[in-house]
């Protein structure tokens, strides 16, 4: 039954499981164990616990598993592990599969602490990292070894917005027999056609567009039942790294608008694109949906949309972009996207500050970009709003 509903329907019914009450909306069962009714019952259900049976708040809770069963139906995985933030699902993914002497492909756009994991942690446990620029198939196909055990890639990067092409490096990953996990938020659970492209592992950080109002941190593996019960479960549930019960809770609910949303904020983000290019206080706007951006066919192909994240650089630098955000009356300054409330972020000074200068210029993180997470809003104020802040750069 499930298998034959589109997306939409998914994303309102998939995986709700009601208790004897009947409830309407989703229970939130916020506890962190179980009752059995016998030692016998315990014993039996340690060996193997069935389908709607749970131990253990960090191992399943019936509210978790909701979110879980739906987000792996509107994705088209056989199954999910809900994990406590998106870097957990990210973290998690890669090193439940990597073990030392493993090489990894990876490119070289990515959030910062997607950076971290991949340029700090795992080196230290002896997994061998190269980076690439994700958009130039030579350079992954020149990168592959036989011992690639796994390519990762941000499908649209933050927040240079580079789109990369799934189907393609997935062909070149399994040739070798790499596994290929794909960090999906820019293109969202709305837009993505990420497993009939080829990725094996697809990560979410639910704390963007999932939750859609800014509330709670969660994230999510989705993945084959193979990968994610014998893979991914057994790392995150003895590490730790599992979602809470109120926040699965939090995600079901953002999951029944999400559609609407992700197209609504869209449709937003293409016209507030257009109304911005070629200001003159703005050297580049960058938007996969726009025709100039690099990627736009292979956007349109892989997802149907530019996403909900735009980017501009203003052309005068790093005092006037802050003049430009400080002016700012309805877009609010921070760094979440995927928010009903539009966000400006200053990349090089927050979520990227990290990086070297170096490493920023090669990313495209200049002293003047913007990264706006377009929301909910009248879009006519929205683009009012920013021509307002423009206007005194
Ligand atoms: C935000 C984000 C993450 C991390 O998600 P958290 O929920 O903040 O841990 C990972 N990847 C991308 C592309 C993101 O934008």
């Amino acid at each position: 039954m499930t298998d034959d509903w589109k997306r939409r329907t998914k994303l309102i019914h998939a995986g709700t499981k009601r208790s004897g009450w009947g409830e309407m909306a989703e229970a939130i069962f916020l506890t962190q164990g179980f009752a059995y009714d016998s030692a016998e019952q315990a014993e039996a259900r340690f060996i193997q616990a069935g389908e709607d049976e749970f131990i253990y708040a960090r191992y399943g809770n019936p509210t978790v598993r909701m979110f879980e069963d739906r987000i792996s139906a509107a994705e088209g995985t056989e199954a999910a592990f809900a994990t406590a933030s998106g870097m957990a699902a990210v973290s998690g993914a890669l090193t439940s599969m990597l073990r030392a002497g493993d090489h990894v492909v990876s490119s070289r756009a990515l959030f910062g602490s997607c950076l971290y994991i991949l340029e700090e942690v795992l080196g230290r446990f002896g997994v061998e990292v190269s980076f690439v620029d994700g958009t130039d198939l030579d350079q992954w196909r020149a990168a592959m070894r036989p011992d690639t055990k796994a390519v990762f890639l941000e499908s649209v990067s933050n927040p240079a917005l580079e789109v990369i092409d799934i189907r393609s490096v997935a062909e070149i990953a399994h040739a070798v027999g790499a596994t290929v996990v794909v960090d999906n938020v820019f293109a969202t659970p709305v837009f993505s056609r990420a497993v009939e492209q080829g990725a094996d592992v697809i990560v979410y950080s639910a704390t963007k567009h999932i939750d859609g109002q800014g509330r709670a941190l969660g994230g999510v593996i989705c993945g084959t039942e193979d990968f994610i019960r014998k893979t991914a479960e057994p790392y995150m549930k003895h590490t730790g790294g599992s979602m809470s019960p109120f926040n699965a809770w939090i995600m079901l609910n953002g999951m029944q608008t999400l559609d609407l949303r992700c197209r609504a904020m869209a449709d937003s983000a293409l016209e507030v694109a257009q109304a911005l290019e070629g200001h003159v206080a703005l050297s580049r706007v960058r938007y996969p949906g726009l025709a100039s951006h690099p990627q736009h066919d292979l956007a349109m192909a892989q997802m149907g949309s530019g996403g909900t994240v735009v980017t501009f650089d203003i052309a005068d630098g790093k005092e006037a972009a802050f003049r430009f955000m400080n002016a700012l009356k309805i877009v609010t300054i921070s760094n979440n996207l995927g928010d009903a409330r539009s966000i400006a972020t200053h990349p090089a000074t927050t979520t990227h500050h990290r990086l070297p200068a170096a490493q920023k210029a090669e990313l495209g993180i200049t002293p003047g970009l913007i990264r706006l997470s377009v929301g909910l809003e009248d879009t006519g104020d929205l683009i009012a709003d920013l021509q307002q802040a423009l206007a005194r750069v």
